[in-house]
């Protein structure tokens, strides 16, 4: 078994990483920039005390303190942390610089310590927003580029995959893979809630107008994309890589709507039933999950079941707005 350090171990994907590893027989540390987070961290992992395999180090992206102590003697590094709100800032530096400098002071102290490999939590989001045609299906042949006006997470993610790449080539250690998720929904364990999730909850609570934005994206459950990270961070073949995670085609708002209608009847009687006309600009930015699929035989959960655990988890945790 190994000692697996997992970033951001507060977030979404970095909490059910957390689980996952330890589920799997790993002993892990958590970076968290605030130690006052450990016993929600605890408890949204279902752990009343502490786990003799599981540790908690103070590390901020933005600052140099704590990383060298937190990766020091571990095989592995799941690099999850970056920031994700809901609202873009108006300085794009605001997303850019913790993200960026955060990436390279993760991977200069796992180059320091000897890592063998540290797994990048990158995104769809620095690979498919270029000038591409509609019918494009993006690969991880594809890159955002820098130059393009794209939002600053965006901006943010695409930059500090890059310049992680760029680093790995420099150095040459430790050895990287990235994963690329598309939205990534499924079960959420506490009441922080990642941008993605938002989304679900939004339908549910019946914050969106009845006629809802013809938008397109694409789903990959929670689970699998940390599923993915495990095989990408001990497959040989999965250095040097980035993957794609997505299940299947892009869903529209209404079709994740539907869904939710079908499956949750009166615990959804405010999610909306129409959809405005279809937008000249809704990119569908289909993707393909098939490099994981064959090299690390990744098989991800349908959207439908990603759709629906995010709702159940919302519900089951009292997170849906019922006033
Ligand atoms: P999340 O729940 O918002 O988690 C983000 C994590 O990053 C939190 O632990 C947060 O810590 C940490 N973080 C932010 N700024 C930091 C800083 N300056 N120093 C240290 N830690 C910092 O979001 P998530 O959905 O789990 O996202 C995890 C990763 O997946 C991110 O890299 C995101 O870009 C990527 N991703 C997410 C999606 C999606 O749909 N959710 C899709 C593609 C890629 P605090 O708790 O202290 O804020």
């Amino acid at each position: 078994m190994s000692r697996i350090l997992v970033t951001g171990g507060s977030g979404f994907l970095g909490s059910h990483s957390i689980s996952a590893a330890l589920a799997a027989g790993h002993e892990v540390r958590a970076t968290l920039r605030n130690l006052d987070k450990i016993q929600q961290v605890q408890t949204m992992l279902g752990l009343p005390g502490s786990d003799g395999r599981l540790s908690f180090h103070a590390a901020d992206l933005e600052r140099d303190e704590g990383w060298d102590e937190a990766v020091f003697g571990c095989d592995y590094v799941l690099h999850t942390a970056s920031p994700f709100p809901a609202n873009q800032p108006d300085d794009p530096n605001d997303l850019i610089v913790p993200a960026r400098d955060g990436t390279l002071r993760v991977l200069s102290a796992a180059s320091r310590a000897g890592v063998s490999r540290v797994v990048l939590t990158s995104s769809f989001a620095a690979v498919g927003y270029g000038p591409q045609p509609p019918s494009h299906v993006f690969t991880e042949e594809d890159w955002t580029p820098i130059q393009a006006a794209n939002p600053p997470y965006i901006l943010s993610k695409t930059i500090a995959e890059r310049t992680a790449w760029e680093f790995i080539q420099n150095s040459g250690t430790p050895e990287l893979s990235v994963v690329n998720p598309t939205g990534i929904f499924g079960p959420v364990l506490g009441d922080q809630l990642s941008t993605s999730i938002q989304i679900v909850k939004g339908l549910l609570d019946g914050s969106f107008p009845p006629e809802l934005p013809d938008m397109w994206f694409g789903v990959v459950d929670v689970r699998d994309v940390v599923d993915l990270h495990l095989r990408a961070m001990t497959e040989p073949s999965a250095a040097g890589e980035r993957f794609i995670a997505v299940s299947g085609e892009p869903v529209s708002l209404l079709e994740v709507a539907d869904i939710l209608r079908d499956r949750f009847g009166k615990l959804a009687s405010r999610v909306p039933s129409r959809s405005a006309d279809p937008s000249p600009n809704a990119s569908r930015r289909r993707s393909s999950s098939e490099k994981a699929r064959k090299i690390l035989a990744w098989s991800p959960r349908s959207r439908a079941e990603a759709i629906v655990a995010t709702a159940e988890s919302l519900i089951q945790l009292n997170l849906v707005n019922s006033a």
